[in-house]
């Protein structure tokens, strides 16, 4: 049967490298399953889970957005940040969203606004994804 060679990447490196049965991704247009021999694909990344699956062994991955590209049984994963599931730190997390949730009641300016809504998706999206 043949697989997906997937590499996931930051701008401070590489996060995993992997042979795979399928990727599992919320693109910006919605949830994303992919497959060997998938057609050619590049798509926007919501801040969400990325589930690799190998035989009977999910990895999870939480991505802050960025780009998927699908070509050739190649899927590249281009993310502004990214964490494998034992890599996430709860604590950091858990305090990035209080901070979050703070700045959410006191901000008035609508891009510190969308900033901080921004900063409370990539928290809980850490928690759920470590938590999981
Ligand atoms: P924080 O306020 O805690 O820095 P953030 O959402 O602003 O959170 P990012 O700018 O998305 O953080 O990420 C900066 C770097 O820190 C990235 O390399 C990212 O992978 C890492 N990182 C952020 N939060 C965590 C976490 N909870 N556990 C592990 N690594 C994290």
């Amino acid at each position: 049967m043949s697989t997906l060679q997937v590499s996931v990447v930051t701008p401070d490196g590489p996060v995993l490298e992997g042979d795979f049965n399928m990727v599992s991704c919320k693109a910006e247009s919605g949830e994303l399953g992919i497959l060997p021999k998938h057609a050619p694909l590049v798509a926007p990344l919501a801040i969400s889970a990325i589930r690799l699956k190998r035989d009977n062994e999910t990895e999870r991955i939480a991505v802050s957005g960025g780009f998927l590209e699908v070509s050739d049984n190649q899927v590249t994963i281009l993310a502004k940040a990214a964490e494998k599931q034992e890599d996430i730190n709860l604590t950091r997390a858990e305090a990035a969203k209080k901070r979050a949730e703070e700045r959410l009641q006191s901000q008035k300016d609508a891009i510190d606004h969308h900033r901080a809504e921004l900063a409370l998706r990539r928290a809980i999206n850490r928690l759920n994804v470590g938590r999981s």
